[in-house]
């Protein structure tokens, strides 16, 4: 059975998360979508309020489900029983964080392997750090994430 997780701040999940997703479900068994609950990065929706937007996002995807968790993700993937990671690339400038970051998992545990997936052309700017800005100065951001996030996020801005 190959279980992957698809670890990540989902602040908040978006098409370009939904597409990695999606691809990932096609590719392995499971796939745990893992919020991170990394205090040292200022979020605007808590832990919880991450995990039920996923959660009503993925309703079509029978072999996906969500969690969160502390600390390393290696070790919350050794602790899930999982041999992927995945991370999603969009531009050359994700290339060397992304690299680096593998690289360091791979050093701690050889066993669990990234893969790195990509989105269909016209979800791949997308970014949770633009969709707050926009929502902060009163745009759109219907096109960018699903309804139910779309009406959650503007009920609390
Ligand atoms: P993190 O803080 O761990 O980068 P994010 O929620 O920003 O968390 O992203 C989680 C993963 O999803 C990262 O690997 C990121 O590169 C990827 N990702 C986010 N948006 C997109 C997108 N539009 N296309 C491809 N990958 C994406």
């Amino acid at each position: 059975m190959k279980i992957a997780i698809y670890p990540g701040s989902f602040d908040p999940i978006t098409y370009g998360h939904l597409d990695i997703v999606k691809n990932a479900s096609e590719i392995f068994d499971k796939v745990i979508i893992a919020v991170a609950n990394n205090s040292a990065k200022k979020s605007f929706l808590s832990v919880s309020e991450r995990v039920e937007l996923i959660n009503s996002s993925i309703k079509e995807f029978t072999n996906v489900e969500v969690d969160s968790f502390d600390g390393l993700t290696i070790e919350y993937a050794k602790k899930r029983g999982a041999n992927v990671l995945i991370r999603g690339l969009r531009a050359v400038s994700d290339f060397e964080f992304e690299m680096q970051l593998s690289q360091t998992n791979k050093a701690l545990c050889a066993d669990i392997k990234t893969v790195f997936l990509t989105t269909k052309p016209e979800y791949n700017f997308i970014s949770s750090s633009a969709i707050k800005e926009i929502l902060q100065n009163g745009g759109d951001i219907s096109k960018f994430v699903p309804n139910v996030v779309c009406e959650y996020l503007i009920s609390k801005n």
